[in-house]
């Protein structure tokens, strides 16, 4: 290593870079070319712009510039996807991040580019980015079907990341019931029934995301039923179970309607009962992870927390036995237990 190269700002250059190298997964992604990959690879560039109707020259700086980045391999016969982009890009996987992936490029990218208005006005820019007043943030994904199917994708594609890792953090053997409020596309309850074959879940969630809930449903697996169950959670009552769940939903909501939420969840559960919470828990300087502060530049009107704020926060709603798993993985799993009355 020469000297001058020992002192370049290396991790500057791959930020000031790092926007290119998004979009080029993204466009890869939106364009299904590990899909194609995975059928037919290894490929020609000629072929694969043929097959997906766009230009060679284009096609093949976008190959070159996948297999640069480690997503693709390249050899005399052609581009070919590595391991990882089988995986985890081609979008029929159980562990595809194609939806996430989509989601990021349509929706986050634009909101992404008003950055600087977010932090000047220090809202939401979805009237920038897509026309509209910023209102309720689930009543912007829902409004058309098509964006309500991206949404519950990018959803279902973390939950099947995090879902196993969420659902072991704990042993949870001894609850009967659980209700998974925000459930959405039941990805975690799913999960819960194989790995506690004795535990009945209930998803909770908007109507409008349970009536779209049956093209992500498992096929062939004879698991013990999921029941979904339509409602909202501010206003209707809930399911009864002995174990609450809320799973990336408090991140998303500011102070008040947290009140009205946990004031809802503890009033419901019986001493002994317990909720337990997924989400990225943030280190006590809440610089770190840097996933979770990231996010937080979406300016929704809800916020990050580190485990002390969690359980302040939970503790107040008469929540005991706060207890923090740090998994590992994208979320982090919190569990506290509905004090006793004598307590
Ligand atoms: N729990 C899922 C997960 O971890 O992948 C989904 C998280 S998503 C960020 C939040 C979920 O809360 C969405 O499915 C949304 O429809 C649901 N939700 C939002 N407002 C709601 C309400 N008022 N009542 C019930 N569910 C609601």
């Amino acid at each position: 290593v020469s000297q001058s190269a020992a002192k370049l700002p290396s991790k500057i250059l791959e930020l000031m870079d790092g926007f290119r190298a998004s979009k080029a997964l993204f466009v890869a992604s939106k364009l299904k070319i590990f899909d194609h990959l995975k059928d037919k690879g290894p490929m020609k560039a000629v072929d694969i712009a043929n097959d997906v109707g766009t230009s060679v020259c284009g096609t093949e700086r976008l190959l070159d510039a996948c297999a640069s980045l480690g997503l693709l391999e390249k050899t005399p016969q052609g581009y070919s996807n590595t391991d990882s982009a089988n995986t985890y890009l081609a979008s029929d996987g159980k562990y595809s991040l194609h939806g996430y992936i989509i989601h990021s490029n349509d929706h986050l990218w634009p909101l992404f580019t008003n950055l600087e208005s977010a932090v000047k006005e220090g809202s939401r820019q979805n009237h920038r980015a897509f026309g509209k007043k910023a209102d309720d943030l689930f009543k912007d994904y829902y409004h058309s079907q098509e964006v309500k199917q991206r949404f519950m994708s990018a959803m279902h594609s973390i939950a099947h990341l995090t879902a196993r890792d969420v659902a072991t953090a704990f042993d949870l053997s001894q609850f009967k019931s659980a209700c998974d409020l925000g459930g959405c596309t039941g990805a975690l309850a799913h999960e819960l029934v194989q790995v506690y074959p004795n535990l009945k879940v209930t998803v909770f969630d908007l109507p409008e995301v349970i009536a779209n809930t049956s093209y992500f449903q498992p096929s062939g697996q004879h698991t013990a039923p999921v029941t979904f169950v339509s409602g909202d959670f501010f206003k209707d009552s809930l399911p009864e179970a002995d174990l609450y769940i809320l799973s990336r939903v408090l991140h998303d909501w500011p102070d008040e309607k947290i009140h009205v939420l946990l004031s809802k969840v503890s009033a419901v559960c019986r001493p002994g009962n317990a909720l337990l919470v997924a989400e990225t828990v943030l280190d006590e300087q809440k610089t770190h992870p840097s996933v979770a502060v990231l996010q937080s530049l979406s300016m929704t009107e809800g916020k990050q927390r580190s485990g002390s704020e969690y359980k302040q926060l939970l503790e107040k709603y008469g929540f005991t036995d706060v207890q923090i798993k740090i998994t590992g993985n994208l979320l982090d799993v919190v569990l506290c237990f509905k004090k006793s009355l004598s307590l």
